[in-house]
C-alpha cells in the first residue's frame, strides 16, 4: 500500500496580475501545472490540465491511465485553443504525481511530467531533482552543448521544447518513484524553483515542522526573494509506501505509428477440428502475441532522432540502434546538409540526437540550420540567438 499526507498552496506571486499556476491534491494524486498564453488562456490551459488529468486518471488508475489522461488533456487544449481563436498558443507545463494500480493491484508511486515545472525528492535532508525540465537550455546542457553555469543564465532558458496542448502530439516523462516512509516530495512551479537555490529548497521543505507550516514556509521566501513569477507549491510526505514492482522511466509520445497486422497462415493447411478448449488457447495466444508484437513495435518507434545521412540532415523514426529486427526507418531529409552545420552540431548530429516527436526534430534542425547561418553572417561570433525561429514555446 502507499499513503501520503500533503499541504499545497499557489500564491499570484508580487509581479503578475494574475495567477495562472493551477493545483489540486488529495490522497491518491497531486497535480502542478503552469499556464502560459495571454488573455487568460494560461489559466484556461492549466485549468482544462488539471481536470482532465484527475477525469482520466479516476477513470484508469494505472500507469498507462495515467499517460493516457495527460495525453487527453494536450487533445482537449489543442481543441478548445482551436474552438476559441483567442487562446491560440496557450499551453501548459503539467507535473502529476499519482497511486498507480499494477495488473496484480498492488499501488505505488508514478509521475508524469512535460515541461519545466519540476519535482524533488527529500530524503535525511538531501534533495533530489526526479525531473529534467524540457527547455531549451536544459535539454542542451544534456547534449554537451551549455554547462549549467551557461544555461542558468542563458537568454533561452525559460522557452520551453515541450508542452501540454501545444502541439497534436505530445511526450509525457513517466517515472515509477522509488520512495521510503518519510521520504517529502516537493512539487513545484519554476515561479518557486527559479528563486531560491536548491540548499534552501531543501532547507525548507525538509524542516521536521508540520507540512502546511513547510509550504507556508516556502512561499513566503519565493516572495522575499522577488517572486517573479506566480508561485506553486505541493509537498507529500509517506506514511506508507510500495515501490512498483517494475520500475519505469521513460518517455512516451503520444499518437504512436499503428501496429502491423498479424499474418493470416498461409493457405494449403487441411482444416483441423479444434476442441473449444484447444481453440480458446489459441486465441488467447494469439492474443498476448499481437500485444507484444505491438508493444515492440510501439517502443521501437516511438521517438525520432535526426542523423547523418551522405552529407544530408536528415530524421529517422526509430531507437538508432533499432530493437529486435525493428530497424530505424528514414523518415525525411531536412532541406539542410551537413556542411550548413556547425562543427559542433555536426558532431552530434554524427552521432544522432533524439527528438521526442516529428515536429521537434523538424524544429531542431532548422534551429541547427539557424545557429549556423548566424555565425557565418557575423563570422565572429558563435553564440546561440535567443530570436531563432524554432516551435518551442515561449514564456512569459
Ligand atoms: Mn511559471
Amino acid at each position: 500500500m502507499t499513503r501520503w499526507r500533503f499541504a499545497a498552496a499557489t500564491d499570484i506571486g508580487l509581479v503578475r496580475q494574475t495567477n495562472q499556476d493551477a493545483v489540486y491534491v488529495d490522497g491518491d494524486v497531486a497535480v502542478v501545472a503552469d499556464g502560459m498564453g495571454g488573455h487568460a488562456a494560461g489559466e484556461v490551459a492549466a485549468q482544462i490540465a488539471v481536470e482532465t488529468v484527475l477525469e482520466g486518471y479516476r477513470a484508469d488508475e494505472s500507469v498507462e491511465g495515467l499517460v493516457g489522461a495527460v495525453e487527453r488533456a494536450n487533445a482537449a487544449i489543442v481543441r478548445d485553443a482551436k474552438e476559441n481563436p483567442e487562446r491560440f498558443g496557450m499551453g501548459t507545463t503539467l507535473l502529476a504525481v499519482a497511486i498507480t494500480y499494477d495488473y496484480a493491484g498492488a499501488a505505488s508511486p508514478t509521475l508524469v511530467h512535460v515541461g519545466d515545472s519540476r519535482a524533488y525528492q527529500l530524503r535525511d535532508g538531501a534533495l533530489r531533482q526526479l525531473t529534467q525540465d524540457h527547455s531549451v537550455a536544459e535539454e542542451w546542457v544534456r547534449m554537451g552543448r551549455l554547462t549549467p553555469e551557461e544555461a542558468e543564465v542563458h537568454p533561452r532558458r525559460h522557452q520551453l521544447t515541450r508542452g501540454v496542448g501545444v502541439e497534436e502530439e505530445v511526450a509525457v516523462d513517466v517515472l515509477s518513484i522509488d520512495a521510503q516512509v518519510g521520504d517529502r516530495l516537493l512539487l513545484c512551479s519554476d515561479g518557486l524553483s527559479n528563486e531560491l537555490v536548491p540548499d534552501e529548497l531543501a532547507r525548507l521543505a525538509g524542516d521536521p515542522v508540520d507540512l502546511d507550516d513547510a509550504v507556508e514556509g516556502l512561499v513566503a521566501a519565493a516572495r522575499a526573494a522577488g517572486g517573479h513569477d506566480n508561485i506553486s507549491v505541493v509537498l507529500l510526505e509517506f506514511d506508507e509506501v510500495t515501490p512498483a514492482a517494475a520500475p519505469i522511466r521513460r518517455t512516451v509520445t503520444s499518437t504512436p505509428p499503428p501496429a502491423p497486422a498479424l499474418g493470416r497462415p498461409k493457405g494449403g493447411v487441411r482444416p483441423r477440428r479444434f476442441t473449444g478448449r484447444v481453440l480458446l488457447g489459441v486465441v488467447a495466444f494469439l492474443a498476448v502475441a499481437a500485444g507484444v508484437v505491438a508493444l515492440t513495435h510501439w517502443y521501437a518507434y516511438s521517438s525520432y532522432y535526426l542523423a547523418d545521412y551522405k552529407g544530408a540532415v536528415v530524421i529517422y523514426q526509430g531507437q538508432p540502434s533499432g530493437v529486435l529486427w525493428y530497424r530505424p526507418i528514414l523518415l525525411e531529409a531536412t532541406p539542410y546538409s551537413m556542411g550548413e552545420l556547425r562543427p559542433l552540431d555536426q558532431r552530434a548530429v554524427r552521432a544522432t540526437i533524439p527528438e521526442p516527436t516529428l515536429g521537434a526534430a523538424r524544429a531542431d534542425a532548422k534551429n541547427l540550420f539557424h545557429e549556423w547561418r548566424l555565425g557565418v553572417a557575423s563570422t565572429t561570433t558563435t553564440t546561440t540567438n535567443p530570436n531563432a525561429t524554432t516551435t518551442t514555446t515561449g514564456k512569459g
